[in-house]
């Protein structure tokens, strides 16, 4: 059994190794409250007892948004690092970090909290670009 060593840090924000960001592409036809967003919810409103004793990857999404629309144009993510919660303070220390970000997002099936942040990195949709 092979456990990686857990430095009890409070801080969780640390520089991330070479870990590349994964770029998907949105087209604003695409509705959004597919199936993709049941699984996931609200971190703030996740109780430590679900977490406890779990393992979650902490990744960050940044969402490129169109200048007409202001809806994604793409997402970026990035796992930032692995984070077992085995007490109260580990729990507390996620919601902490939740508030700096647009939103917390919990998948507790697939072990994966995610952190949204949004961008205006200057582009239109195609569709969009046909509207003007
Ligand atoms: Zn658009």
């Amino acid at each position: 059994m092979r456990s990686l060593p857990q430095p009890h840090e409070n801080q969780i924000e640390r520089p991330a190794p070479a870990e590349p960001w994964h770029v998907t592409s949105i087209s604003p036809k695409r509705e959004h409250s597919g199936t993709e967003t049941l699984l996931k919810k609200n971190l703030k409103e996740t109780k430590f007892e679900e977490l406890r004793g779990k393992t979650f990857e902490l990744i960050r999404v940044v969402e490129m948004l169109c200048e007409v629309c202001q809806k994604p144009l793409s997402t970026k993510e990035k796992l930032l690092r692995k984070v077992q919660i085995s007490n109260i303070e580990d729990y507390q220390n996620l919601l902490n970090r939740a508030t700096v970000h647009d939103r917390a997002e919990i998948d507790a099936e697939k072990g994966k909290i995610y952190f949204y942040d949004h961008d205006f990195p200057g582009d239109i949709h195609p569709e969009c670009i046909e509207k003007l």
